[in-house]
């Protein structure tokens, strides 16, 4: 059966699809677009797949292209991406001079044509040279962590940044001075997406052995692209210290998304470190693998998410959503989803992510608790119809930059 916005009303109520439904009259026709850098991997793929459609039955003409680029110039983008995150880094002109080549043939190649635009992320951002021609809103969607950002790349992004209309940050420490108006929105997961909706017990057994994962010890998972930032080689200490006392198994689970290049070497060094140990899983995910991440959330005994840096990581609600407990970094847009040792356990080191993953191994009463608060927090606060509602709000405040509307 085909998911429509009535669908979500058994999660959300009534009333929450009343004032989408509301908002959504006031932007009848309206052409739509959101801009970004890979269809499949990575958050905001994920957001995007269903946020597109609802935008289109909701009366508006919604549409969702990718960008183009070849290896190089992926290459370039993910070192932006790492120094945006504050990683030290040097750029050369060349490596400028390729990005704002391959902005300038995207923009000759896609169709800009729409009243508001949201470019997501650094890797389109220079589209926005368009604007004087093409005319619209355009909205720079900022989804990573840019609390502390190498200076360099910093003022030469905001060449560009500065030309939009609006600019949209994940989490309030992100927020930078800039000379157009800000807005926070934290990202969400789609309840209804097959990576999110329940599942039998029969159906999690059946994924689980398909993918080979005994189910005789508690499973610790971290579902995570092959990144650096993830810190899948953290999350192996943490489980060994966390294992001599409480016997467990790792699962180390993700993929790659096609804007990332460093995929394959971050899983060789997982490997490497996680050598023979018959307690480690290291499961490579081709894309579309959402029944198979489903399935290995709820089977989960504790989900980690030791990232170093993180724009928000929707790993983490969607570990919530499922009830589960998580033990995650406290950094980026983490602390929004979890309240210590109310809907989670925030930690601050390997030795910490060790103890918290311990104590939820050793007490399943208080992490089935803290996996409740979570599943409830989750349902308030991020899930995608409240991104719908925020989306529309403002597309109505781009169409009176005058008024200030609270968001
Ligand atoms: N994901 C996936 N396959 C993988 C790894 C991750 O589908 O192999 C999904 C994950 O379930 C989540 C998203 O990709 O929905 C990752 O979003 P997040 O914000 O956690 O991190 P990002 O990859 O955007 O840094």
């Amino acid at each position: 059966m085909s998911v429509t916005l009535d669908s979500y009303e058994p999660i959300v109520g009534r009333q929450v699809l009343d004032e989408i439904r509301f908002l959504a009259e006031h932007l009848k026709g309206r052409r739509v677009l959101h801009v970004n850098s890979t269809a499949v991997g990575g958050g905001v793929a994920e957001i995007l797949n269903r946020m597109v459609p609802l935008l289109n039955e909701l009366g508006l003409k919604s549409r969702w292209e990718v960008i183009k680029g070849g290896e190089a110039f992926f290459q370039v983008t993910k070192r932006f991406h790492n120094a945006l995150h504050g990683r030290a880094a040097e750029f050369s002109r060349q490596d400028f001079r390729l990005f704002l080549e391959t902005n300038a043939q995207n923009a000759r190649t896609l169709s800009l044509e729409a009243e508001a635009l949201f470019i997501h992320d650094p890797q389109p951002a220079a589209l926005v040279l368009e604007k004087p021609r093409q005319g619209g809103r355009w909205v720079w969607r900022c989804h990573v962590d840019v609390s502390d950002p190498q200076a360099d790349l910093w003022r030469f992004l905001r060449r560009y940044i500065d030309r939009y209309d609006a600019a949209i940050f994940s989490a309030p420490q992100f927020a930078k001075p800039l000379p157009i108006r800000q807005l926070l929105i934290a990202p969400s997961i789609d309840p209804l997406a097959k990576k999110n909706e329940d599942l039998s017990e029969e159906t999690i057994r059946e994924v689980l052995h398909r993918l080979g994962v005994p189910r005789d010890k508690p499973l610790v998972t971290q579902i995570s692209r092959f990144d650096a930032l993830k810190d899948p080689l953290g999350v192996i200490e943490a489980f060994r210290l966390a294992k001599r006392t409480v016997d467990c198994r790792l699962i180390l689970a993700g993929g790659g998304a096609s804007d990332d290049p460093e995929g394959s070497q971050v899983l060789a060094e997982v490997r490497e470190k996680a050598g023979k140990d018959p307690d480690i899983l290291v499961l490579e995910l081709p894309p579309g693998s959402d029944l198979e991440i489903n399935a290995l959330q709820r089977a989960s005994a504790v989900i980690v998410q030791k990232s170093i840096r993180e724009g928000f990581g929707l790993t983490v609600s969607e570990a919530l959503w499922k009830g589960r407990p998580v033990v995650a970094s406290a950094v980026g847009g983490i602390p929004l989803q979890i309240a210590h040792k109310y809907s989670g356990l925030l930690s601050r080191s390997i030795d910490g992510a060790a103890l918290c993953i311990k104590q939820l191994l050793n007490n399943p009463a208080y992490a089935k608790r803290l996996g409740e608060n979570g599943r409830e927090h989750v349902r308030h606060n991020f899930l995608l119809t409240r991104h719908l509602k925020e989306y529309l709000l403002v597309l109505i405040a781009l169409e009176h930059p005058e008024d200030v509307i609270p968001l």
